[in-house]
Formats: structure tokens, sequence, C-alpha cells
């Protein structure tokens, strides 16, 4: 392997900062030089920040005043593919190139020196005097070999105080060491046997194996039911990987991320992988961003940030349900990770796998259109079959307005009692109940800052706007008219259904998961750990139930309000609300027993709801495809969303026309601008929101365009704008 380019001290460099501004900027190679892609420490103006080596400088700076590094940092050098992927990331995202850094320096501790600790084993010296405490001690020591510990655990596997261990290292009995903080991850097997697969499984195995092997970029979409064995199949192309002493990223919805999963990891290479999540502490991040980038950590299984991790062979990055819509990043940068694992492989040669149940229409139309291999497994595992699916018709029901389970779900709920088996009653929505309101003037709660209402959260005790996450105590009386003690729910949330499901069920041990009702998201996987080894009778969920648990005793599926995503101008509603209830669906019958679903809906003959039931994939996707087609959207033409937001709605709208008219820029590559008209959400943290949609041809040079589109309009004062490449929301 070539040394990146290095610079000898005194040389010009640009030095790209996570500084917002706009270009790397002249300094003086540091005393002792620097690489190319070396993390720097930079002085500006008063500041000292971190930076790394982007290149030679420009030169176009006067040379008098251009300052020098202050220091190299102690971690390896940023490698040309990834600066080029940050470049094309930038470029594809129109993200400036300081935000998008900042993204892959998330390391805490960067700047820090090299960090060092105290160690303790056994030293070569006897203690003058042998005493019970220091007896244990070297007893301890002696169990482990030649094992070293730090004080805490030496003092704590003894059972005695640290001060009986540093006597014994003042004899010389126990040797004292500086040791690097950070210690490599263990080794992962890639030989140890794996789980028997089926013939195609095997099958499905060996070609992405071969892929792997390959050496070149290539991307498999590796679609089969819940349960057909899709993990099994992606860890032997992690195996392949290993072998070929390549790093392997697996990346999942962060919820999926449980210990279920990483215990079948350890399983089959018989160590633990890194652990790249939300909940990782400081110190589990510095490890795992330092031995990612010296090879030292062979497999990271990661939220969606761990694609920003310095890999330095990377041979395969899985996307385990690439449908997830969580993979989109919606604040900040706006990325979406899967498409960024393609164009991250594609520059350094690895294979990437999107795995799913229910693709999303993207993946599907790629792998249609070639560009995509494809790899399908068609059974569930052992005796699982997919559930038998029915719609329950509510309009022949006859409810009270205040209840949400139907006759006829409350009795295969009994049923399913009776025969000591789960049910599970999915409502896609957090809280009591989504509207407050005054039974004496008809006012609704909103939110103050937002156009939104609140939403009671009665386990809280509070309002919250799910739009800012902004609280206030539940009031008494009414805010508009002072009517004292009129104010009622409306509609239901989980928490709600949990109380109806109470009242139907009085003997049944019910569990509602909602992810606002855990502290931390341990505590929630925790919850969820139990209830899969059947502590609850009846679960009561959100769409967190949906991704990626297994929950063997679960027989039956309730889908409380199955039309919920079909409303809205989303134009994925049709694909997000197949794809949930098929994966909702999938969560009944994984083992021996086969499952039900029952979806609850007032409009049993739309299409979707005919599509899902029928359970013919193909069939959806196709015609799903012939209408976005039609329409010129996503995926068979491009879009981008524009959101003008401040505080004064005139300017906001005053700058939203200003682009709207000067769309030369855009006419150019025959992309259309539609709006400026208020953001469905018009008002979010008090800040009015416009926003404006282009659309163009698949093959139009979008992001061109718009850079020079929308550079044309000054943001003064407090106007911001935010480029959205393929919205997926649209808020
Ligand atoms: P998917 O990822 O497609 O949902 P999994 O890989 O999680 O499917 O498999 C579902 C269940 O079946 C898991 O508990 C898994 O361990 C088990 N399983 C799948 N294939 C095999 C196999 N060949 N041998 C033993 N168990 C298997
Ligand atoms: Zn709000």
């Amino acid at each position: 392997m070539s040394l990146p380019q290095f610079y000898d001290p005194g040389d010009l460099v640009g030095v790209l900062t996570t500084q917002p501004l706009g270009r790397a900027l002249d300094y003086r190679a540091p005393e002792g030089g620097c690489h190319l892609g070396a993390f720097v420490e930079v002085p500006l103006g008063p500041r000292k920040v971190i930076g790394v080596v982007w290149g030679a400088g420009k030169g176009d700076y006067d040379l008098s005043k251009i300052r020098s590094v202050i220091r190299v940092l102690d971690a390896a050098p940023m490698r040309a593919e990834m600066r080029s992927f940050l470049e094309r990331a930038a470029d594809y995202t129109l993200t400036p190139m300081p935000a998008m850094l900042r993204l892959a320096t998330r390391a805490p501790g960067l700047g820090d020196p090299p960090s060092m600790r105290k160690i303790y084993r056994r030293g070569p010296g006897e203690p003058d005097k042998m005493t019970a405490a220091r007896r244990k001690v070297l007893d301890a020591l002696s169990a482990y070999g030649d094992l070293a510990f730090t004080l805490k655990e030496l003092a704590e596997m003894a059972g005695v105080g640290p001060s009986v261990v540093k006597g014994l290292v003042a004899q010389g009995a126990v040797a004292e060491e500086d040791s690097p903080r950070d210690l490599p991850f263990a080794r992962l097997d890639p030989d140890l046997p794996g789980k028997e697969l089926t013939d195609e499984q095997t099958e499905g195995a060996a070609q992405l194996s071969h892929a792997v092997r390959s050496e070149k970029y290539g991307t498999t979409l590796l679609r089969g039911v819940t349960g057909s064995g899709k993990t099994e199949v992606y860890l032997e192309a992690v195996a392949a990987a290993l072998r070929a002493g390549r790093q392997a990223l697996v990346l999942l919805p962060e919820i999926a991320l449980t210990a279920e999963f990483l215990t079948r990891v350890q399983e089959r290479f018989g160590a633990k992988p890194a652990e790249w999540h939300s909940g990782a502490t400081m110190t589990e991040r510095r490890r795992i961003w330092r031995m990612v980038g010296q090879g030292k950590a062979q497999l990271v299984i990661g939220a969606r940030s761990a694609l920003f991790l310095p890999f330095q062979n990377l041979g395969l990055i899985v996307v385990d349900e690439e449908h997830d819509t969580s993979y989109k990043q919606e604040e900040g940068v706006l990325y979406n990770a899967r498409d960024m694992a393609v164009l991250r492989a594609s520059i350094c040669g690895a294979q990437v796998v999107l795995a799913s149940a229910t693709p999303s229409l993207e993946s599907w139309a790629n792998a249609q259109a070639g560009k995509y291999n494809r790899l399908e497994l068609t059974s569930r595992f052992g005796p699982a079959v997919m559930p038998e699916m029915r719609a329950l018709d509510m309009r022949s029901e006859g409810l009270p307005s205040d209840r949400w389970v139907s006759e006829q779900l409350k009795t295969q709920v009994e049923a399913r009692l009776a025969a000591g088996e789960q049910s599970l009653l999915f409502i896609n929505r957090r809280g009591y109940a989504p509207i407050t309101l005054c039974r004496a003037c008809g006012h609704q709660i909103g939110c103050d800052d937002c156009d939104a209402r609140m939403v009671e959260h009665r386990f809280l005790k509070r309002l919250v706007c799910h739009q800012c996450g902004e609280t206030k105590p539940m009031p008494t009386i009414c805010p508009s008219c002072d009517a004292e003690g009129r104010l009622a729910p409306v509609g239901p949330g989980v928490e709600r259904l949990g109380e109806e499901a109470a009242a139907l069920f009085p003997d049944a041990r019910i569990a509602t998961l909602s992810s606002d009702m855990y502290g931390s998201a341990r505590a929630l996987k925790a919850e969820i750990e139990g209830i899969a080894e059947g502590a609850a009778d009846i679960i009561i969920g959100t769409q967190l139930v949906a991704k990626g648990h297994n929950f063997p005793k679960l027989t039956l599926v309730g889908v409380i309000d199955a039309d919920l995503g079909l409303q809205g101008s989303d134009l994925r509603a049709a694909e997000r609300t197949f794809q949930l209830m098929r994966q909702v669906a999938g969560r009944a019958g994984r083992a021996e027993k086969p499952g039900t679903a029952l979806l609850q809906t007032y409009q049993p003959e739309h299409p979707v709801i005919r599509a899902i039931l029928a359970g013919d994939e193909d069939r959806f996707w196709a015609a799903e495809a012939r209408e976005r087609e039609a329409a010129g959207v996503p995926p068979y033409g491009r879009m981008a969303g524009i959101i003008l937001s401040g505080p004064d709605v005139a300017k906001v709208f005053d700058a939203g026309n200003l682009l709207a008219r000067q769309d030369a820029p855009l006419r150019s590559i025959g992309a259309q601008v539609f709006g400026p008209a208020p953001a469905p959400i018009a008002r979010v943290r008090g800040r009015h929101r416009v926003r404006l949609l282009v659309k163009a041809e698949k093959s139009a040079p979008l992001q061109d365009a718009l850079a020079r589109w929308v550079a044309q309009v000054p943001l003064k004062g407090d106007l911001r704008l935010a480029v959205d490449i393929d919205p997926q929301s649209f808020y």
C-alpha cells in the first residue's frame, strides 16, 4: 500500500475544517510535515479548530499572513476514498463540505493525545509478608494466566480495596504498566460452523460470497419474506469479506439493533462485533472510530451514521430493512443512508446487500432495470408460513366513537388468550389521543409554535407537539373559552388503545410499547426482549414493533386502523402502507403455529388494501411503478424539495416567489418548479415554512441546476433555505 502524499514543513496545504467557511483554507505544514488527509489542529481567528489536510494550498491568500498548522493529531490520515466519498455525497445532497466533514469526525476526543491507562499484571517479585487480602489478589491474577486488568477490575475480582493492589505494586509482586485505552476488537472467526442452510439459502450465500470475493463494486437486492433467513444468508457474505481480510458494515434501523441480533452475530463469529448507535458511550464511540480506522474492528453493526466511520478496507455493506424510512436523515445533512451506502461502496470496490421483505420501489426498480442483482428467498424457514390475512370491514361493525377494537377482533384475541398465545394490537400513533377538544367551544388545543395539534400523552401527563417536541401540562380549563372540565380526548393513540384493551381483557397481561414511554432505548429493548419471552399476553404497539424482532408466541396481529397511512398527500403513501402492513403481519406465526393478521378498515376495496391482502407483491409493485412512471415522479423522475423558513411569513414568501420567478437555471435542464406554497406543516418552532417542489427527468443534471438556482436568492437575516434531494417525507 503506498503512503499518501506528504507535505514538507512550511509547504502550503489546504485544510478543510468543520467550520462553515465554504472552502479549505491555506496553512503551512507544521514541523515534521504532514500527510495528505492528516487530521490536524489549526488556528482560526482566536480559536483552535480541527480539520483535515485536503490537498495543496491554493496560494491565493497573502502569503505573509498564512499561519502554520499547530499539530497533527494522533489518527490515521483520512483515506483518498473517504475524501472522495464525502465530496460526492456533498455534491449529491447539495451539502456544504464542512457539514459533510462533521459527519466523518464524530469521534469524541479526536484531538486528545494518545490516551493511556494503567493496567496491572503479575510481577516478578514476592510480597514481604503474605496477608489474606494479598493472597486473593495474586490468586485472582494467576487464575487468568498472564492477563492484565485495570485497578478497579482487579480490586473487584479479588474483593479487596485498591490499596492492597498498590501495596503489592510497591513490592514488585504486581507490575503496573501503561497501555493504550482503546483496545482492538476481538478477532472474529468466519470459519466457525454456521447454521446448516437450506438449499435456497446456500445458493444465495454462495452468490453473495462470490460477489464479495470479486473485490469489485456491486449491489444485490436480497428479498425474502420475514423469517426466510435473510440474516443467515448475509452473515455468510460477511464471513466471505472477513476471510478476504476486508471489513464489513451491517446497517440496521436504530430500533432493530437488538441484543438478540448481536447475540446471533456473536454466535456465528465467536466474538462481539463493534456496535455503533446512539446509545453507545463516548468511550465506546472513540474506541470504535479509532479501531475501525486501524483495521482492528472487522465488523461494525450500526445505525446509519456508521457509514461515515473511517473504514480502512471496507469490502461489504449490508443495509438491512433497506426500505426503512429511518435511513433518511431528516435534520441537518439530509441524506439517505441506503443511497450513500451504494455510493461509498462504488468508490471503494465493495459489495452492497440491500435486504428487505418489502423493498422500496426505488430498489425494486433498480433491480428491474438490471442495475442491481437480485436474490430471492421464497419460503419461511422451517414450519413457519406467512400468516393468513383478512380485512375486517368496519362499516358493518357499528362501534361507538370511543372504541376501536371490533367484536370480531375481540373474539380472536380471546381465542389466543385461551390458547396461551400472544396477540399484537397495532396502531401507528403515539400518545393517548391525537386531538384534545373543548366540548363547550369546539377549540382544539394546538402548539404555540407550530401549525400542529398537541397530542395528549397520558403516561407523561402532558400535551406534546410531535413536530417540535414542545410539551405543556394538560390544562383543566379550555385555553380559549375558560370552560372548566370540558376538554375531551378525540381519537385513539397507542396509550388509549391500551386502556381499551385493559377494559376488554381484564385478566390479560398487557404491554404497551411506544418509543416515548421508556427512558432509554436500552430500557425499551429490554422490555421487548421480556415480551418475546412471553411476559405479556397482549402487546399494544406502534410501528417500532414492526421491525426486526421475533415474537415466537405471537399468532395474531390486529391492525386497528389500516387506512391511517392512506390519507395524506405523500407520493409514497401507498408504498408505505403496503410495507408497514406486510411487516406487521410478518410478526405473526414465526414459529410452529401459523399466524393470522386482521386489518380493520373502512375501505376494504381500496386497491392498496386489496394488494396487501392478496399478498401478490410483484403485482402491487408493478402497478405502483406504472403510476409513478406516468406521473414522472421518483424513481422514474427526480424531485427536490426546497424549504424556506423564517420568523416573518411575508419575507419567507417573498423569497419563495423570487425563486419561482427566476427559474432559468431549472428551465435550462427542462425541470419544473411548483410553489411556493405553505409547507404541509406551515409553522414549526415559530418559523414559517414555505416549500417549492422541483421535478425533473431522471437523466437531468439536477444538482448543478439547483445549486445555480438557489444561489440567486440572498439569505438575509433569519431566512433559511434547505434543499432536500429525493425527499421522503413531505412535511
Ligand atoms: P429474516 O432475516 O429473513 O427475517 P432470519 O435470518 O432472521 O430471517 O431467520 C428467521 C429465523 O429462522 C431465525 O430465528 C433464524 O435463526 C432461523 N433460521 C433461518 N434459517 C435457518 C437455518 N438454515 N437453520 C436454522 N435456523 C434458521
Ligand atoms: Zn410545536
